[in-house]
């Protein structure tokens, strides 16, 4: 592979799978750039690491999208179960008539919250 296959200053583990991001803070202009040079072992077993493709970067960033939405669809299913418990709850709690007017006033305000989302 060229040198331009490949991610610069993305290094990773072949054993482990350890990531590793190498950049050049530069002080007098105060940009980032990266420092592509080899030499680092991971620091979990040792290895030599490997550059990273610009394929496998792609296929990586894929797979923790759809990570982190599957993630996403999840909690807000689970926020919509919940929601559905207080609002059921909430309306039988509101149809008790608290003796208490403060106690009434929350139960309704978090009823109408809940209904609302
Ligand atoms: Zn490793």
């Amino acid at each position: 592979m060229t040198e331009s296959a490949y991610v610069p200053g993305v290094w990773k583990c072949p054993k482990c799978d350890f990531r590793l991001i190498q950049s050049n803070l530069n002080a007098l202009d105060g940009t980032v750039t990266a420092r592509d040079q080899p030499g680092d072992k991971c620091p979990n077993c040792s290895s030599p690491l490997w550059r990273v493709s610009w394929k496998d970067e792609a296929q990586e960033n894929m797979r923790i999208a759809e990570n982190q939405l599957n993630r996403a669809l999840k909690a807000e299913a689970e926020v919509e179960r919940l929601r559905r418990i207080v609002c059921l709850y909430g309306n039988r709690a509101r149809m008790s008539n608290a003796a208490d007017p403060v106690l009434q006033q929350s139960i309704d305000d978090a009823f109408a919250q809940a209904q609302n989302q």
